[in-house]
């Protein structure tokens, strides 16, 4: 199999030529049909996430069809199914045993701490695969694995805000403002100052505004969400939000936070993060999003070009979602 490898963090991702894995217990080896680019695989390649052992492969937006199946694993071959970023809890945690998985003590992430997706084939684990449907491209359902899981995550963590305020506008966002618009929710969409394409595609996602990221919106917000991994947003988002209001971070990075005014977070302003996601999350938004006749809008590259996918999302070069097309 071919996979684009990180041997080193701040390097190029370089190709190689591996023997195909075989699927130990519990395990299915897949065919990539299809791999998102997310932002966490920029803190990977960077080295902005801690305890990154290379060489590993990136890639946590796979759609794949099972090749082999390990002991004990019900999947028939040929089914398409999707891995996104939880590859494995340890089932035994108090966190596992309540009902948050997602905050797992002993997990494994795939692309991070296992190989992941950007690759011709892939190990994961069969409980951690979710299934399909074969009627779409596999390159438009590679975003909904990651940029659609959080950010559904963030959403229902948002509560039950009308006014929802969106900090960045990029494959997360594409993807849930139209959750939020099919919701019948308000969307207001905050972006880079001079970035009026993102702007325009926000208006076009269904965003009824859309400005630079320290304007204050024209009325106050019951929630906003912030996608982009910049700190300084959070004071901003703060302001903009009204009494009881609630700012969720969706980002697993972000820069530091610079020190801000009490007042912005008085009034029973909160302020949390989102991490991960849990496997009901995953069920329950794959389920959701062809009801919520969700587009992904997708750059497709070819595997061979990971570098420039990750270059051109580092740069913002490009609207919704990069997928590697193996
Ligand atoms: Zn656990
Ligand atoms: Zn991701």
């Amino acid at each position: 199999m071919k996979v684009m490898a990180l041997t080193k963090v701040g390097r190029p991702l370089e190709p190689a030529e591996r023997p195909d894995p075989v699927p130990g217990p519990g395990e299915v080896r897949l065919k990539v049909l299809a791999c998102g680019v997310c932002r966490t695989d920029l803190h990977v390649v960077d080295g902005e996430l801690p305890h990154i052992a290379t060489p590993i492969v990136p890639g946590h937006e796979i759609v794949g069809e099972v090749e082999a199946t390990g002991e004990g694993v019900a999947l028939q071959a040929g089914r398409r199914v999707g891995v996104g970023w939880l590859g494995r809890t340890c089932g035994r945690c108090a966190f596992c045993l309540s009902g948050r998985e997602n905050l797992c003590d002993a997990p494994v992430f795939t692309g991070y701490t296992r190989d992941g997706g950007f690759a011709t084939k892939v190990l994961a684990d069969a409980a951690f695969c979710y299934p399909l449907s074969e009627d779409q491209p596999p390159a438009s359902q590679a975003p909904l694995l990651c940029a659609g899981l959080i950010g559904w995550r963030s959403l229902v963590i948002a509560g039950a805000a009308e006014k929802l305020g969106i900090y960045g506008f990029g494959a997360a966002a594409h993807i849930i403002a139209q959750v939020a618009r099919w919701q019948g929710r308000r969307l207001f969409a905050f972006t880079r100052r001079d970035d009026v394409a993102a702007q325009a595609f926000a208006r076009q996602m269904g965003a009824e505004w859309a400005g630079a990221s320290d304007a204050p919106p024209p009325e106050p917000l019951d929630a906003a969400i912030l996608y982009a991994p910049a700190g300084e947003l959070v004071p901003a988002a703060l302001r903009a939000v009204r009494k009881g209001g609630r700012v969720v971070c969706g980002g697993i990075h972000m820069s530091d936070i610079p020190s801000f005014p009490y007042e912005i977070l008085w009034g029973e302003r909160e302020l949390v993060s989102v991490a991960n996601l849990t496997r009901e999350d995953a069920h329950a938004f794959l389920k959701l999003a062809p009801q919520a006749g969700v587009k992904t809008e997708v750059t497709p590259y070819p595997l061979g070009e990971a570098n420039q996918a990750v270059d051109d999302l580092r740069a913002g070069r490009l609207q919704g979602a990069a997928v590697l097309v193996p």
